[in-house]
């Protein structure tokens, strides 16, 4: 028997309102993200961990915890490698480092996670056209995922954005428009070429499923870890999907059951060139000031100003974590010590973590025996030269 999505209703992050799911839902009237319920009673008595082994290995092995009332518009996205960093950890005296590797999802980055989930909800509700801003790999995968659900994809993206991004989009049938500015801009661009509102916007965080697709990473390290919960984890943080997603998904997994009252500590990994999150976290404040004059080869991180910043905040407050800002050379001399310890091409944001990882060690902010996962987000393929910095 195929499982159901259980989802009950869309609740606003910051008001008090609810919306239901089975209609068109963006933002909250008060303009704030909508965060996907479940009736996770109900989810419970079939979504048992230890008890999945012959779903898919996909991330829609999470069924009744996942949107779309449709079959999945699926590329195999997430089921991803919980890596055993020995070598790399061993040279840090670490005793218990993992990397969840996200370059191994459809298109080479965990952006195929969020826009699975978010094309299958819209292709539910039926619609015309797909448009997203991207800084890169958020439009390879809407443009992949789009094709997938036969639904035409319009992009719009910096025009630095490494050529890669633009090779993707043309062999998925995207249309492209490049913008001379942010992805900021490009958020205003697509709003001007959409006045009435006709397209489907999958800008991070406006639609609520993403974070959807983004939380199962959750469920896998703890499904990975036959149960455990991690101590420490490390995310490369743009606009905060994931980050959001995940904190979200611990607390479903504790009234599923699977897990006790133990959260990980959630680190949140900027570039020097563009950290709001940490300037914020620094300040002590609960919502973020955007950034001016951002810039890094990370693209991913490249977000002056996240729509869920102080829901990142409060994750990490909550969560007992921290905020971290490290250089481009350090990014890119880390991805350089993960390649050659673990033979993981990560992206730059990947390798951001392990910048930050090592910070954290020299401030004795962890413990070496602690558990410790970094997120490789992406292939590090996508970063041809000229963008990657000199050491
Ligand atoms: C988009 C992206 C990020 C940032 O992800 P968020 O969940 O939006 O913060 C990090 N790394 C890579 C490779 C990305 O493409």
């Amino acid at each position: 028997m195929t499982p159901l999505s259980t989802i009950d209703r869309l609740d606003c992050s910051r008001c008090e309102k609810t919306y239901d799911p089975r209609r068109l839902a963006f933002l909250c009237g008060c303009g704030a993200p909508l965060l996907a319920r479940y009736r996770l009673d109900e989810a419970a008595r079939t979504l048992r961990r230890g008890a999945l082994g012959d779903r898919t290995s996909s991330m829609w092995r999470y069924r009744e915890v996942m949107p779309g009332a449709g079959e999945p518009v699926s590329l195999g996205e997430g089921g991803t490698p919980l890596h055993p960093a020995r070598r790399l950890g061993a040279s840090l005296g670490l005793t218990s480092l993992f990397i969840k590797d996200e370059s191994m999802n459809p298109t080479g980055s965990f952006k195929a996670r969020g826009l699975s989930a978010a094309v299958t909800v819209a292709r539910d509700l039926g619609a015309r056209r797909l448009a997203a801003p991207s800084a890169g790999n958020a439009g390879s995968a809407l443009a992949a995922y789009g094709a997938l659900a036969g639904l035409p994809v319009s992009l719009f993206l910096p025009s630095f954005t490494p050529a890669p991004f633009f090779e993707e989009a043309e062999v998925y049938g995207a249309q492209v428009t490049r913008v001379d500015g942010t992805i900021a801009d490009c958020g205003r661009a697509l709003a001007a070429a959409n006045p009435d509102g006709g397209w489907y916007d999958v800008s991070t965080l406006k639609e609520p499923y993403r974070i959807e697709g983004k939380k199962t990473m959750a469920y896998e390290i703890v499904e990975q870890l036959d149960g455990a919960v991690p101590d420490v984890l490390i995310y490369p943080t743009g606009g905060g999907t994931g980050l959001i997603g995940m904190w979200k998904a611990f607390a479903e997994m504790e009234t599923l059951g699977w897990i006790g009252s133990k959260r990980p500590r959630m680190v949140s990994v900027q570039a020097a060139g563009c950290a709001p999150i940490v300037r914020a976290w620094e300040r002590g404040d609960e919502a973020a000031e955007p950034w001016a004059g951002a810039s890094t080869y990370a693209s991913g991180l490249l977000v002056p100003s996240a729509r869920g910043d102080f829901l990142i905040l409060r994750a990490l407050r909550e969560s007992g974590g921290t905020a971290v800002a490290v250089a481009d050379a350090e990014m890119r001399g880390a991805v350089l010590e993960m390649g050659r310890t673990e033979g993981i091409h990560a992206a730059p944001e990947g390798g951001s973590t392990l910048a930050a990882l090592r910070r954290l060690l020299d401030a004795g902010w962890l413990d070496r025996s602690e558990s410790i996962v970094l997120f490789n987000t992406g292939t590090g393929l996508k970063y041809p030269a000229p963008v990657v910095p000199a050491l």
